[in-house]
Parts: structure tokens; C-alpha cells; sequence
């Protein structure tokens, strides 16, 4: 069985964060699907170019090219292999897909953890937040800063504001959260797999919550 653990959340919640370093620590694999399209988007493979003006406007990238993508990551995971998804599912339509796909697959959902934390808090993190345009490591300016300032500690690259994390954008992310991604929380609640997360503290601290709840 291959075990998917699906980490929710607001934009600036700390899914990432959290889900790399538990990753890190425990040997499961973290999966991005928003760091998958940027990559895709860099490369211009016809999913990133297809991906492009949604990611750009804050919007949700189609239901069918995260599907498909989600479908043939898992084809090629591993019998045994634990996968901490991070952004995706974004909306029922992608819970329930994302079901079906596992079920295909020899893969289960099994835990869903909700990383609870303020509006206040998520936008004073999301206004800081810096990324490795070239690795993809996350970094904040207060909360997390690279050792060297604007430059990222694992490859040496220029740090950047993602586009998205600019003012604008993101009060749009924050609504498309709670109109399309919130009520994901309610169908992993229904189906007896959530376990709620404050993650309002540091990294390490949301990150040994993270490490508690998936140890079980
Ligand atoms: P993230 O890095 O998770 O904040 O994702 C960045 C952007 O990628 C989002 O604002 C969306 O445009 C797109 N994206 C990532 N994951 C999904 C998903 N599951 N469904 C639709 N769009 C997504």
C-alpha cells in the first residue's frame, strides 16, 4: 500500500514548510503540486503552459492537469512509500478524483491534517515569504531567513518574491481558499480522517506537531 497523508491549509499556513522538514526527518516523499507546475511552467512542458495565466492570477490550474499529473506520480511511487501531499487536493472535485485515483493505484488517504492559523498571521507570512527560483527551498525574512540574506542556503541562487505572493494576489489566493479549498477540510472530516494542527507557532514547533500527528 503506498500512503498518502494530505496536508491542508491557507496559503501561508506553513503546508510546505512543515511537510519538507517532516519529510526530511521521516523518509517520506513531499509533493508539491504547486512547485510541480512551477517547475513544469519553467521547463514550458505543455501542462506549465497551460498553468501559466491561472498560477500568475492566484486562480485554481484545472482540475484535469492535477489529475493527471497526481495520477502518474502515484502510478510510479513505490509499494510501501509514504507521500505528504502539499496544495493538492485544492477543492471536493479533487478529493473525491484524488480517491478514485488512489484506489487505482494501490494508494489510501489516510490522514488528513489541517494546519489552523490566523488571517492576520497568514498575511503578515505570505508578505515575507522567499523562494529558490532554482531548488524550490522556502524561506521567510523574519520566521526563517537563508544564512546569507537573499541568497538561498542549499544551491547558492538569488532568492525571490514568488508573483503570486505579491499584495494582490494574494487577498485573491486567500478567497479562492476559502470559497473552493476550505470546504475540503468538511469531506476529510466526514470521512473520520482529519486531525487539526495550530500552527500558529515557529516552524519547529507547527513541524513537531506535524511530526506527532503522523506518527500517530
Ligand atoms: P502553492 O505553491 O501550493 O501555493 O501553489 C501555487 C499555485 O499553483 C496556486 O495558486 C495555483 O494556481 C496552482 N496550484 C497548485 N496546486 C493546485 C491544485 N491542487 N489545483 C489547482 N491549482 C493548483
Amino acid at each position: 500500500m503506498k500512503n498518502i497523508i494530505v496536508f491542508l491549509g491557507a496559503p501561508g499556513a506553513g503546508k510546505g514548510t512543515a511537510a519538507a522538514s517532516v519529510a526530511a526527518k521521516t523518509g517520506a516523499r513531499h509533493v508539491s503540486t504547486g512547485a510541480m507546475l512551477r517547475d513544469a511552467l519553467a521547463r514550458k512542458t505543455p501542462a506549465g503552459l497551460e498553468a501559466k495565466s491561472y498560477m500568475e492570477s492566484g486562480g485554481l490550474v484545472p482540475d484535469a492537469v492535477l489529475c493527471r499529473m497526481i495520477g502518474e506520480l502515484l502510478a510510479e511511487t513505490p509499494d510501501g512509500a509514504t507521500l505528504f501531499f502539499d496544495g493538492f487536493p485544492r477543492n471536493v472535485a479533487q478529493a473525491e478524483a484524488l480517491d478514485g485515483l488512489a484506489a487505482g493505484a494501490g494508494a489510501a488517504v489516510t490522514l488528513a491534517l489541517c494546519l489552523d492559523v490566523s488571517r492576520e498571521d497568514l498575511l503578515a507570512r505570505l508578505g515575507g515569504r522567499r523562494v529558490c527560483p532554482k531548488c524550490g527551498a522556502g524561506y521567510h525574512v523574519v520566521a526563517l531567513p537563508p544564512k546569507k540574506e537573499g541568497v538561498c542556503d542549499a544551491c547558492g541562487e538569488a532568492l525571490i518574491t514568488r508573483l503570486d505572493d505579491q499584495p494582490k494576489t494574494i487577498a485573491h489566493r486567500l478567497e479562492v481558499y476559502e470559497q473552493s479549498t476550505a470546504p475540503v477540510i468538511g469531506f476529510y472530516e466526514t470521512a473520520g480522517k482529519l486531525r487539526r494542527i495550530d500552527a500558529s507557532g515557529t516552524a519547529p514547533e507547527v513541524a513537531a506537531l506535524v511530526e506527532a500527528a503522523v506518527a500517530g
